[in-house]
């Protein structure tokens, strides 16, 4: 029997491994293929001459036309990695770093981590082999905190420069800086008595342009020249080339079909809900194409998701082939690829995304674009040192991105959800950020890196005066600097260490001595990640039963570690039954659907929370417990969060005690109807109305008492 078993298995087996291998040829020479048709492919050996030739080149190139995913491919070809260099490129989007990294490494035909990788906050996934490594802006700030020289890279590529995040803004100003240091002390050795020395001194002896006194290299180090290349999507490549001395401009030509543009009639007054009817008309009546829709956040593209999939139901059996997916910056990064898997044939897909979809990530089957014409965005008043998110309309410029999205591989059509004349309103291009949000955390990461001058740093658009005095004004009291601006030892040295914003590592930081690092370590990763709550408009109310299990009448703070706990707690449990790794996810699932509780944003946080875990372990902190004592614990948040604190009026709203704003407290809050006369609050966000999120009561006698640098004199 067993003889006769053996004979029969062979030649299965064998032929589902040559079903693979050939499918694995096949998806390799699709590859190939795709890569060799990409508009940048032609231009591979002009690119790898024009960056040997110039230390700073600007790229400008259609989206899609394979600058992201091609140019590091070519670069390395080209041997800037050899001797295990490493080309970094920068996005200002996570999601944009993880999903360009993944296919990269499929291109090479490498696992990812190695050769190729990417590394973002609270993810890192690269190893000691990797030499392209994606990345956020924000991460490779934080890498020059621990590398001044940046000196392990040999290019570095700033992509999506159009996108002018606060990030990408200082990262130009210091890459400047470093280039400028790097390619000094390639050709100087440094003596001994010069290295303490200040650099500009240096310099100044050795006939060398300025060179920055917070770049001082150890003695005896030597570094290669950097290769700074700035991409971007968008035209206006001057702006940029004028920024780096008349650095040289390449324009890749890009292939853009026609694409019909639609308007309504009339202003429409629920987005969401136009979106939806718009999404059904073009099933119904429009030919093949998959669909992409433009909405601002998690929120609003689960809400949209859920009414589709319902809607698709309800329809006639022979139109139910659609399906949906997502794409956000707070989506695991496992489920993040799924938005790029072909629909199954005969399929319309529908993709629900935020702006990332505008220029970072290029979905490849697009034909009809849904633009509402808003976006989600930072929003800052220096005066009041309110910083808001608020969902402000596009720019001409977006609105133009989004609709370049239908013609990429055939004519195509974009379905503007607002009048035509609203278009002309639009401003041309949007402010970049750094304009408009608090800097708090900036300045810090500038004093951490010994950049002492803020206000005469090199930025391409210099912050208004009075942003950086507010935030200055801002570190002082939460003891980041000291009274001369100067980064204070511990405290300020400590935050700027953690990758949180400095309210959040202020409050890690007390911790300690509150006795609450545990509850503050839950509750910062819980407030770092999008909506724990999942709140579906039609179930609210069963949605708002289920969350009283966690609720704490005190406060939102404490309702997340107990979301938290209850969700470790359930999983210890569910190990028990069945330890593998599948069914625990799947038992967790569950247990998210039927407590409302999102079950992505809780697994984002508990990654955070072992992330922080392990920051926290590496600076010696204490992780102790208050127990029951919840006193501490708020004790704590005021004594951290004391810039976000609020006082009842007489008219049942609140005033934002730092800025006088009038505010009220989020619906979805816990402590919404009980209405305590002070709180503290995570933040402000503008919908409809400026609202608090996360809130916690406190006591307003402890303002003074806990926060004495800054209440006292107000009292
Ligand atoms: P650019 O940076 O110039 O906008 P990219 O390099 O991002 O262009 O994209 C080049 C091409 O690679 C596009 O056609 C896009 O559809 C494709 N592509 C990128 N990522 C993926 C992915 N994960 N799966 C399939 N195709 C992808
Ligand atoms: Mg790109």
């Amino acid at each position: 029997g067993v003889g006769v078993g053996q004979k029969s298995n062979v030649p299965s087996s064998a032929k589902n491994r040559s079903v693979e291998q050939s499918q694995s040829l096949a998806r390799k020479a699709s590859i190939a293929q795709q890569r060799r048709s990409l508009p940048i492919a032609s231009a591979e050996k002009r690119l790898v001459v024009e960056v040997r030739t110039h230390d700073t080149l600007i790229i400008v190139g259609e989206t899609g036309s394979g600058k992201t995913t091609q140019l590091p491919q070519f670069l390395f070809n080209g041997g800037f990695c050899d001797g295990g260099k490493v080309i970094g490129i920068t996005q200002p989007r996570r999601v944009a770093a993880v999903t360009v990294a993944k296919r990269v490494a499929e291109e090479c035909g490498v696992e990812l981590g190695q050769k190729v990788g990417y590394s973002i906050r609270f993810e890192d996934v690269t190893s000691r082999s990797t030499r392209i490594k994606y990345m956020t802006d924000g991460l490779l700030l934080r890498e020059a905190l621990l590398d001044p020289f940046l000196s392990r890279y040999s290019v570095i590529i700033v992509d999506e420069a159009h996108e002018r995040t606060v990030h990408t803004d200082v990262l130009l100003g210091l890459l400047k800086d470093v280039q400028r240091a790097r390619s000094k002390y390639n050709t100087t050795q440094i003596n001994s008595d010069k290295v303490n020395g200040n650099c500009s001194a240096v310099s100044g002896k050795e006939g060398i342009t300025h060179c920055p006194s917070y770049l001082k290299p150890c003695q005896g180090a030597k570094f290669f020249p950097l290769k700074l290349i700035i991409m971007s999507a968008s035209l206006d490549a001057r702006g940029f080339s004028e920024y780096f001395g008349g650095a040289r401009a390449v324009h890749i030509q890009g292939r853009q079909y026609p694409v019909d543009i639609l308007y309504t009639y009339d202003p429409v007054r629920d987005y969401l809900n136009a979106a939806l009817i718009t999404i059904l008309q073009i099933h119904l009546e429009e030919g093949p194409g998959d669909i992409l829709v433009f909405l601002t956040g998690q929120e609003e593209i689960e809400s949209v998701e859920r009414l589709v999939r319902e809607r698709i139901r309800h329809l006639p059996l022979s139109s139910q082939n659609v399906v949906t997916v997502s794409i956000y910056s707070s989506l695991p990064s496992e489920q993040q690829m799924k938005v790029f898997r072909p629909p199954p044939p005969g399929c319309r897909k529908v993709i629900l995304a935020t702006n990332i979809a505008e220029t970072s990530v290029t979905i490849p089957g697009i034909k009809y674009v849904i633009d509402p014409g808003v976006v989600k965005a930072r929003d800052y008043s220096a005066k009041t040192g309110l910083e808001s998110l608020v969902i402000v309309p596009t720019s001409k410029a977006q609105a133009l991105q989004r609709s370049g999205r239908a013609g990429r591989e055939g004519p195509g059509k974009c379905f503007r959800l607002y009048p035509e004349s609203v278009f002309f309103e639009l401003k041309d291009s949007t402010l970049p950020e750094i304009k408009r949000c608090n800097l708090s955390s900036i300045v810090l990461q500038l004093k951490a890196l010994g950049i002492d001058d803020i206000i005469g740093f090199d930025f391409m658009d210099k912050p208004d005066r009075d942003s950086i005095k507010k935030s200055l004004e801002q570190l002082i009291a939460l003891g980041a600097l000291t009274d001369e601006y100067k980064l204070s030892d511990p405290v300020g040295q400590q935050m700027s260490r953690l990758p949180l914003d400095p309210i959040h590592s202020k409050a890690i930081i007390l911790a300690t001595q509150y006795n609450c690092l545990e509850e503050m370590l839950i509750t910062v990763s819980m407030l770092s990640v999008e909506s724990i709550f999942y709140s579906p408009h039609d179930k609210l109310e069963e949605a708002k039963v289920a969350w009283k299990r966690f609720s704490c009448l005190e406060g939102d703070h404490i309702t997340l570690i107990n979301v938290y706990r209850a969700s470790v707690e359930f999983i210890e449990k569910s190990k028990i039954k069945d330890s593998r790794v599948k069914a625990i996810e799947g038992n967790l699932k569950k247990w998210c659907r039927e407590n409302f509780i999102n079950n992505r944003s809780l697994r984002h946080a508990q990654d955070v929370h072992s992330q922080i875990g392990g920051h926290v372990q590496q600076m010696g902190l204490t992780v102790n417990s208050c127990g029951d004592d919840m006193l501490q614990f708020r004790r704590c948040l005021a004594a951290s969060f004391f810039l976000n604190a609020a006082l009842k009026q007489p008219d049942g709203s609140y005033r934002a005690m730092e800025s006088g704003q009038r505010v009220q407290i989020h619906p979805s809050s816990m402590i919404s109807g009980t209405k305590p006369d002070c709180v503290i609050y995570n933040e402000l966000v503008q919908t409809s109305r400026p609202y608090l999120r996360y809130v916690t009561r406190i006591d307003p006698l402890w303002l003074p008492e806990l926060a004495p640098q800054y209440y006292a004199a107000q009292t």
